[in-house]
């Protein structure tokens, strides 16, 4: 079996962090923006000078600017879950920040619809599974983040799966949402965190003290064996992201992703921006295979215990399993 024979599953993406090259040169250019193909790479993609989340972060300021119309948001949508789709992905979970796409005139309905058309048309021609992820933003404030609760409400089970709480860890304590994730909860909506990315094991705990059963990235649990095990013990899953983390320097040296697994940490294994991180699933997957002892059976295993979490029905999930099913004879 290769790489590309895996079916895979994909729970932490962003679409703006994904947007297709192509398509944002064609539009900067539309938007009056002239640039070279170098320079539109330097804006959107991490070079070696990337030092932290936070320079990482930078590099969505481009991509957000240009996705402020219906047509873009669903184009973008749409090219990303067609592409994965050719990288063999079965089933993927794409997240976005609506808030961030409010400046030209659209309401959150415009853009929430418009991204889970582009998800609507992949899913019809080619038959990809998942649905969309709504972000509330670190720094924004509690009535904007409330704003996509209600929002994930109002589109849950028509293309919004669930929420995330994305933006700049280190500045804006996970703690400091809790009341939002209680909120969440108490509307069933269901809820990953990005945690333990550029922040310490506090955040972390944090997120699961309100009951997360998703962290996204959640490395830094190997700095504090108490918070290692109560991931192992509270069964949660990490959406990790190698790549990424050596880009933001969540990490320094070896990727823990080969010691969490053989520790028994459920793991998910994704590439969080294909364009800002220049990377894609089934590359991310090889550079795990060369960089650690884990096997293509191991990273088989990955995509079969990320099935439990996914955000989608029973039907779904068995639909998956009987996938696998099919591939493990
Ligand atoms: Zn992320």
């Amino acid at each position: 079996m290769t790489v590309e024979d895996i079916p895979k599953i994909v729970l932490h993406l962003h679409l703006d962090g994904s947007i297709d090259i192509n398509d944002a040169f064609k539009w900067a250019l539309e938007d009056g923006i002239n640039y070279t193909k170098k320079d539109l790479l330097k804006e959107l993609q991490v070079d070696e000078n990337v030092k932290s989340l936070n320079d990482y972060l930078e590099k969505f300021n481009l991509s957000c600017k240009l996705l402020q119309t219906c047509r873009r948001l669903e184009q973008t949508s749409y090219n990303l879950f067609m592409k994965l789709a050719k990288l063999n992905v079965i089933y993927a979970e794409v997240r976005f920040a609506p808030n961030k796409h409010l400046d030209n005139n659209l309401n959150l309905d415009d853009v929430v619809i418009s991204v889970i058309n582009g998800f609507n048309k992949a899913n019809l021609e080619m038959g990809i599974m998942g649905g969309i992820i709504l972000c509330m933003m670190r720094g924004d404030t509690k009535e904007d983040n409330l704003n996509i609760i209600n929002i994930a409400k109002k589109y849950l089970g028509k293309g919004v799966v669930g929420i995330d709480l994305a933006g700049a860890e280190a500045i804006y304590p996970t703690r400091d949402y809790a009341s939002l994730f209680k909120y969440a909860k108490s509307e069933g909506i269901p809820y990953t965190i990005h945690a333990g990315e550029a922040a310490s094991v506090d955040s972390i705990n944090a997120a699961l003290d309100v009951g997360t059963k998703r962290i996204g990235h959640g490395i830094r649990c190997i700095d504090d064996n108490a918070t290692e095990k109560r991931i192992i013990d509270e069964e949660i899953l990490l959406e990790v992201c190698v790549t990424s983390n050596y880009q933001t320097e969540a990490i320094s040296g070896k990727h823990p992703i080969e010691k969490l697994y053989k520790d028994g940490v459920k793991i998910n294994i994704s590439t969080d921006n294909d364009t800002v991180s220049n990377i894609d699933i089934n590359k991310e997957y090889e550079k795990i295979l060369n960089e650690t002892n884990l096997d293509i059976n191991d990273l088989l295993e990955c995509n079969i215990g990320s099935i439990p979490y996914i955000f989608a029905n029973n039907e779904v999930k068995e639909r998956l399993q009987r996938i696998y099913k099919e591939i493990r004879k």
